[in-house]
């Protein structure tokens, strides 16, 4: 694939799913991204696989008028198990009180990828908490989200706005039974750095990785941080702007390709609600904010609508309306695209010669503004504790 094409494939899978004659399948390139590569021999040009693609499609855009909330989950060990405001828990839990499945991202057991996963009780849910920064495989999501709603069972599905771009124009899954909640997305970062760098911290700990949360609280939702527990039970907690893979992923060094150009970062959605961090709380709705999480929602449809409002009815999750424009300012990844620096490339290529360390010092070092930021923030942080 040349680099022209690799901008425009968002690694979704989807049209390795619907080859009817199984001639797709996905290989990862050397920034360790995952492409579709086609058997030419069998295949018959059918182009299923073209129309399909949710990034050469003109999507549709969402019909109604965008809804904005805050909100948070009124039960604080939920709120803080979710990377904002633990809306998704609430989600989850009203889908299966009334049987129905949720479809998610959760980490592999090998604590070094991440995939798409059913769950259908909550013990299942609790592994598609929080949010993975680094590219999901889709794998067998395709064909068991289609098998679950032949079943007739009524499904909730999250993902990034690609993945779900792709899931709702897949045969099948335009039903009326899914209910489809996107993120905003900040773009995916590389697998291959990731399970690098994992490998690198088992070097270092001689100690195998277990478990990996990216969005731990200890140190505040603002200051959140990558804590990765070793089989020792030894646990390895960075705040994101110290932790060399949360900078590289956060500098937009090591996202995928598509990611600089995403057709889907816009305000009206297709999907029936959209969950985000509510940045830039201090002129939003700063009352509310105790440094927890706060989840900015995004109503699309009359469905997510319901939702939403039972959710709050029921008092499981509790806040406010907010004004669309006010929320726009505040966060950028609703709608502006990374930009493609051109250390991105020395970075990658670089990727196998340099620790993730050495990579982040090298491309993604920390400026005596950030620094002296983050000294007040840690200074802000105890007091609070004290007070
Ligand atoms: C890669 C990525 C980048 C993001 N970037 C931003 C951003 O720039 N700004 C912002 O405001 N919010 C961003 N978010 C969304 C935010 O981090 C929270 O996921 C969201 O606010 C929901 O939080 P919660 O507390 O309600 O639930 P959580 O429990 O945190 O919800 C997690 C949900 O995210 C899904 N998910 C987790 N990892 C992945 C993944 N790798 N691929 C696809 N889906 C995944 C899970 O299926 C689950 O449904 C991003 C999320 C992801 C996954």
């Amino acid at each position: 694939m040349s680099a022209t094409e690799k901008k425009q494939c968002c690694g979704c899978g989807a049209c390795m799913a619907v080859c009817p004659h199984g001639c797709i399948h996905m290989e990862a390139d050397e920034e360790g991204f995952s492409y579709p590569c086609r058997d030419t021999k069998h295949c018959v040009d059918c182009g299923l696989c073209d129309q399909i693609c949710p990034m050469r499609r003109q999507n549709p855009v969402g019909e109604e008028e965008t809804g904005f909330y805050v909100l948070y989950h009124r039960e604080e060990e939920k709120r803080l198990r979710g990377s904002s405001g633990g809306v998704f828990e609430a989600l989850c839990r009203a889908a299966l009180e009334e049987g129905g499945a949720v479809a998610g991202v959760a980490m592999d057991r090998d604590g070094y990828s991440a995939s798409f996963q059913v769950a259908e009780d909550m013990e299942q849910a609790r592994r598609l908490f929080g949010s993975k920064y680094v590219q999901a495989d889709t794998n067998q999501a395709f064909a068991r989200l289609s098998e679950l709603t032949k079943e007739g069972k009524r499904v909730l599905v999250s993902g990034t706005p690609c993945q779900i771009a792709a899931m709702q124009s897949f045969p099948g899954l335009t039903n009326e039974g899914i209910t489809y909640v996107d993120v905003v997305c900040h773009g995916v970062p590389s697998p291959k750095a990731f399970v690098k760098y994992m490998k690198e911290l088992e070097a270092q700990k001689d100690s195998k990785v277990t478990e990996v949360s990216f969005r731990d609280k200890s140190f505040g939702w603002r200051n959140f941080s990558l804590k990765v527990t070793f089989s020792d039970k030894w646990e390895e907690l960075r705040s994101h702007r110290k932790d060399p893979y949360m900078r590289l992923f956060l500098r937009d060094l090591i996202l995928r390709p598509s990611c600089y150009s995403c057709p889907f970062r816009t305000i009206r959605r297709t999907s029936d609600l959209t969950l985000a961090d509510c940045w830039g709380v201090r002129g939003l709705c700063e009352d509310l904010d105790d440094d927890k999480g706060l989840s900015l929602v995004m109503v699309h449809t009359k469905r997510g609508d319901e939702l939403l409002q039972g959710l709050i009815e029921s008092g499981r999750l509790t806040g406010r309306k907010l004004s669309g424009d006010r929320v726009l300012a505040a966060n950028p990844s609703l709608t502006g695209q990374p930009v493609i620096r051109e250390e991105r490339s020395a970075c990658f290529e670089a990727l196998d010669r340099l620790t993730i360390e050495e990579l982040a010092g090298q491309y993604a070092g920390r400026s005596l503004k950030e620094q002296i930021r983050e000294k007040i923030s840690n200074v802000r942080r105890r007091l609070r504790a004290i007070f």
